[in-house]
């Protein structure tokens, strides 16, 4: 606003200066007659109301902050100043003892090309066209002082081309600004460029390299931060976080650089490599050049931190990308950092580089999320999109039906199948695998009252439902599946909650406690792939749970393996003690039928696959068998 305003007030009120003096001598001396008292009087008005103008005039530009001038555009000498000008610039020209037009020596070396041009296109610029400009005076014994001007050309009918000129020290306001924009790109805790400052200087080095494919980003994320930050505090993290920035600068050529991106994770800009006259590498040679400098990254920065007397360990895992040519910066961060996940996926202090595994397995996700996106959007297509099936639970003794499991089924937008280990794993990340469970507790509590009613001489059966445990705290599962049961009208000792054994054994006290709560409403709770997570057997009496269900990796080798054959009998035979129901998942053939002890329930193709209604029909055509044992 202000240099506008006092620029408009400047121009009106110098140019009317300027122009009123001749205009004023002119009058003075025109005419050739002999003055008589009336043109005295006239004489005296105008001189006193000129007078007037110019005492306002030069309190207007005294209380002014800026500097008003009046450049000749040739010689770049200033014709005229406004008379504050000394208090304003005076520090360099009293430094100097110079005339105003001496300050233009002043220019920093950087801005004196752009203050020369700038005069030069004033020469040529329309009326009423102005131009800003900001440059740096020199000043002896201190930093630069920002200069911000704002020109005009004006009276250039006078032939010498003149511009009048508004100048402000704006160097509080520009060292400000510098400050904001540093801290927008930089991240306050290590100093090290933010995220946004990395994207442009990725897109900088792509545009100035002369084979951008040379680029390459290694993003790095340090293995177990929250566990440093849990056990020794913030203050340790913190500490950790600054020296892994300095370590990797350290590590890192000239010309490289390194940004902190998140809480844990930075990345390295690696510059091309000049090669040394050899031949180019290829894509294979290029691979495996960056992982074995990855590894040496790893090894300079890796090791034990000193913060208050503690040695914290650290590592961590790299994921590596190529900056392809022309590519967006954005895309090859999210290439660097899916190599990185799946560094962390094989263990600690790994590398691993983008691929078109990679790619592929980004593309299946992302057509696993829209499918999961649109069949939980409470449209009809969408509900469409998610339907349940059910698989039979048999009692092995004369192959009476219990029940049955509900499995969640996904079709993509062309009407293809997707598999629930490919789906459920997306929506845990997304964090919606609550709601789909929620809809397969819905569908599958309307299909057993529907099943029910048909068959009134039914004894109770159960439906088992599969609930994400790692999300329930997302949800309060208790209030849920109450709700859902009165509405159905479902007793609670007809549902089967079941959980995984690993997620099981990593929940915490507030998960525990609501499954303790279904346990005790008389939701049974099932320990899902049982003997995949090493529960301790002693440890399962410690838990709200009502049924086992062995995984069946135990029950494909029953027939082969001594072992899962024995390992199956003892988990069987313990469930019976605790009072434990126990399930054999996977039941595919009549052998593996035939080597299972008695007192289990059973599951699998063999007794009955998956469908889309509820049925009671035991596919084994051997129906009259009877247990071993
Ligand atoms: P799960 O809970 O262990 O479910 C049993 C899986 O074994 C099902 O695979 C079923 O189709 C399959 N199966 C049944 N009988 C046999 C057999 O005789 N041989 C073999 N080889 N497989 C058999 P599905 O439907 O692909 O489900 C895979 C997993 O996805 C499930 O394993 C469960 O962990 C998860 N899942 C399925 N539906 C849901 C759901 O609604 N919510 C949640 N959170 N997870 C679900
Ligand atoms: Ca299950
Ligand atoms: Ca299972």
């Amino acid at each position: 606003m202000w240099p506008w305003l006092t620029f408009a007030l400047g121009v009106v009120l110098v140019v009317g200066l300027v122009a009123a003096l001749p205009v004023a001598r002119r009058r003075r001396i025109g005419g050739g007659r002999t003055p008589g008292p009336a043109l005295v009087a006239e004489h005296r008005q105008a001189f006193e109301a000129l007078h007037e103008a110019q005492v306002f005039n030069e309190a207007v530009l005294a209380a002014s902050p800026d500097v008003m001038v009046v450049l000749d555009l040739v010689s770049g000498d200033w014709e005229w100043t406004s008379r504050n000008v000394w208090e304003a610039l005076g520090e360099y020209a009293a430094s100097t003892a110079e005339a105003p037009a001496g300050i233009l020596r002043h220019l920093v070396e950087e801005d004196r090309a752009l203050v020369y041009e700038t005069m030069a296109r004033l020469a040529t610029l329309p009326d009423g066209e102005s131009v800003m400009i900001r440059f740096r005076l020199r000043r002896p014994g201190g930093p630069p002082r920002w200069i911000l001007g704002r020109a005009t050309p004006f009276a250039r009918g006078s032939g010498r081309p003149r511009a009048l000129a508004v100048l402000r020290d704006v160097t509080e306001i520009a060292e400000l600004d510098a400050r904001l924009q540093h801290s927008a790109l930089h991240d306050p805790l290590t100093g090290l460029p933010n995220r946004s400052r990395l994207v442009e200087l990725i897109t900088t080095a792509e545009q100035q390299g002369d084979d951008a494919g040379d680029l390459a980003l290694m993003f790095c994320d340090l293995d177990r931060f929250k566990h440093i930050n849990d056990t020794y505090g913030h203050a340790a993290g913190d500490a950790v976080l600054v020296e892994v920035g300095r370590r990797l600068q350290g590590a890192l050529r000239a010309g490289d650089s390194v940004a902190r991106v998140g809480g844990d994770e930075f990345v390295a800009l690696l510059a091309p490599t000049r090669g040394s006259g050899g031949p180019p590498q290829s894509p294979a040679e290029r691979s495996s050049a960056l992982e074995s400098l990855a590894r040496r990254i790893q090894d300079r920065v890796s090791g034990p931190i000193e913060h208050a007397g503690n040695e914290l360990e650290v590592t961590f895992s790299v994921g590596i990308a190529t900056v392809s040519r022309g590519a967006a910066a954005a895309d090859a961060l999210r290439d660097a950092d899916d190599a990185m996940y799946r560094a962390k996926r094989s263990g600690r202090g790994r590398v691993s580089m983008f691929d078109e595994a990679l790619r592929t397995e980004r593309e299946s996700r992302l057509r696993v999320a829209t499918a999961l996106a649109h069949a939980l959007a409470p449209t009809p297509e969408g509900l469409a999109r998610l339907s349940v099936v059910y698989q039979p639970v048999l009692d092995l003794r004369g192959l009476r039906l219990m029940g049955w499991e509900a499995l969640a089924r996904l079709t993509d937008q062309e009407g293809k199948a997707i598999a629930p280990d490919q789906f459920i794993p997306v929506a845990e990340d997304l964090g919606v695998v609550h709601l789909l469970d929620q809809e397969v507790l819905e569908l599958s509590l309307t299909a057993l009252r529907e099943w029910t009613v048909a068959h009134p001489a039914a004894g109770p059966l159960t439906m088992a439902v599969n609930v994400s445990a790692s999300q329930v705290h997302r949800v309060n599962l208790t209030t849920v599946i109450r709700s859902a049961l009165e509405r159905h009208g479902i007793p609670a000792s007809s549902l089967v909650v079941e959980v995984t054994e690993s997620v099981l054994l990593g929940l915490g006290s507030s998960t525990l406690g609501q499954l303790r709560e279904l346990h005790d409403l008389g939701v049974a709770v099932a320990i899902d792939d049982f003997g995949t997570g090493y529960a301790s057997l002693q440890y399962l009496t410690t838990l709200p749970v009502d049924a086992l269900k062995i995984d069946r990796s135990f029950t494909q080798k029953l027939s082969t393996d001594p072992t899962s054959a024995a390992i199956i009998r003892a988990v069987a035979a313990l469930a019976a003690e605790l009072g434990l129901t126990c399930i054999v998942e996977g039941i595919e053939t009549q052998a593996q039928l035939e080597a299972l002890p008695p007192g289990v329930l059973g599951q699998g193709f063999l007794l009955g696959e998956p469908r889309p209604t509820l049925s009671g029909e035991a596919s084994t055509e051997k129906k009259d068998f009877t247990p071993a044992g």
